[in-house]
């Protein structure tokens, strides 16, 4: 008997599914499940989508096998879209938005890595799918792969009916608020399946009621596309779907994209990788991996190393990202770094890797939020004390200026007042400050701790120790 469930329902007929060569029609006591099917696009603009899943037989033995419907594709029309997450968060651990498109499913029932998924920080995210002309849709599917709760799929598709260009705000906007452009295509929620260790597909296929009008409009001609992801069970932390693969089939052959210089990921000992993007700074790339690669490779560990909290396992998986179009030096949102590639150009031969390296220390500190919040002086100071203290040459180290300097005007300063503290009181002391930030449990008490003194007198010493130089 079928492991594996194919379910179809369409509201209002109870219908077959056909995959266009098996022929298989479906008999109503396999319906196990009943799926909301929603379609209000005007009359002979689409016909009515109807939603198919299955789940691959795992007795089969062969994994990611369906008995209905198609192989994933890797020359969908996917390949000539511009796929954006616009709202919620890319988990790092996982694959890159590219691993929606490139025709391979998860090669292992717990296959992190070859799958897009959200952070578990988020409930929700959208994933836009951009084309720069419309496209007449002939079906939308779906792969994913995870033994449990990140198996099931739970999205809707939303639709645009416009041929023209529209602005990223209007994209932006929430599909259920009103007047947003957007109009539902389908909702999908494949939780009565359960699990999925061989995998689960989705198919988004034309109403065949009326095959003429199935074949004359398809599920329509969008040229804007909107994938709401839920999470697969708002309570489980580890509840965001693993997606291998989602096809937007046009019934046209779409070349590969071609894969895009500038993009590489390095593994670094102690099983951390780093996926740097210079896609839109072509002219770093030669630095990138002459340079960044091999001092990233030596100074992640370090950093990693020089920061320790019980228990707590620094970023394993991130990305280092240039922009064309950036001002300022560099910051680090999450996990991941994004880089001003002008201000890179720029200084290439002085201060670029050491600004890589203070946002490595970003990376590694994340931070807990609360009433004890580390103040913004001191996280920037650690980071510039490792940059400058330990990765820099002696001769680099800052000099404050004095008779204008404070220990809280953060980074060079307040990293040559840390480098003092080390240096006269404890040479732990980066570390513990580090430990105590990243517990929540920072107060201007730890100086006392520490060193007997208080933070103000410390710097007092610090000057005089300077001028008696
Ligand atoms: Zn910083």
């Amino acid at each position: 008997m079928l492991q594996s469930t194919s379910c179809t329902v369409n509201a209002p007929h109870k219908h077959s599914f056909l995959s266009p060569s098996s022929g298989f029609t479906m008999s109503l006591p396999r319906l196990l499940v009943s799926l909301a099917v929603v379609l209000s696009t005007a009359h002979a603009v689409a016909a009515e989508a109807v939603v198919s899943m299955e789940l691959a037989d795992p007795a089969a033995g062969q994994p990611n096998v369906f008995p209905h419907i198609p192989a994933a594709s890797a020359t969908d029309a996917g390949n000539a879209a511009k796929l954006t997450l616009i709202d919620g968060q890319r988990d790092g651990n996982g694959a890159q938005l590219t691993c929606l498109n490139d025709g391979k499913l998860a090669d292992s029932a717990d296959a992190p890595r070859s799958n897009f998924f959200l952070s578990p920080a988020v409930p929700s995210g959208r994933l836009l799918v951009e084309w720069d002309k419309p496209h007449k849709l002939h079906a939308i599917r779906s792969y994913s792969r995870h033994p449990d709760g990140r198996g099931p799929q739970r999205y809707a598709v939303y639709v645009r009916p416009t041929a023209k260009p529209a602005p990223a705000e209007a994209l932006a906007t929430d599909p259920k608020s009103a007047g947003s452009g957007w109009s539902l295509l389908a909702e999908v929620d494949t939780r009565p399946l359960g699990g999925a260790p061989a995998g689960c597909a989705v198919a988004i296929t034309p109403d065949e009621t009326d095959k003429a009008a199935a074949q004359r409009v398809g599920l329509g001609r969008h040229r804007y596309l909107l994938f709401v992801l839920e999470k697969v069970d708002p309570a489980d932390r580890f509840g965001q779907t693993f997606y291998s693969e989602i096809d937007l089939d046009d019934g046209a052959e779409h070349p590969p994209a071609p894969k895009l210089p500038g993009r590489s990921t390095l593994e670094i000992e102690g099983g951390y990788a780093i996926d740097f993007d210079t896609t839109e700074t072509p002219q770093l790339t030669a630095w990138v991996d002459k340079v960044l690669k091999p001092t990233c490779a030596e100074w992640y560990p370090k950093i990693v190393a020089a920061f320790p909290t019980e228990g707590y396992k620094p970023p394993k998986r991130f990305g280092i990202t240039f922009r064309a179009d950036m001002n300022g030096v560099a910051f680090t949102a999450g996990t991941n770094v994004v880089c001003a590639g002008p201000w890179f150009e720029n200084n290439l031969q002085g201060e670029a890797a050491g600004a890589v390296v203070h946002e490595l220390v970003h990376v590694v500190q994340q931070y807990r939020r609360g009433p004890n919040r580390t103040p913004g002086w001191l996280v920037e100071g650690l980071a510039d004390y490792l940059r400058w203290f330990q990765y820099e040459p002696v001769e680099n180290r800052p000099r404050p200026n004095l008779a204008r300097a404070k220990y809280t005007d953060s980074y060079r300063t307040t990293a040559a007042f840390l480098d003092y503290v080390t240096r006269t009181y404890d040479a732990e002391a980066p570390a513990k400050l580090n430990d105590l930030s990243r517990r929540g449990e920072y107060t201007e008490q730890v100086w006392k701790d520490l060193t007997g003194r208080t933070a103000d007198d410390l710097w007092l010493e610090y000057v005089q120790s300077q001028r008696n130089q």
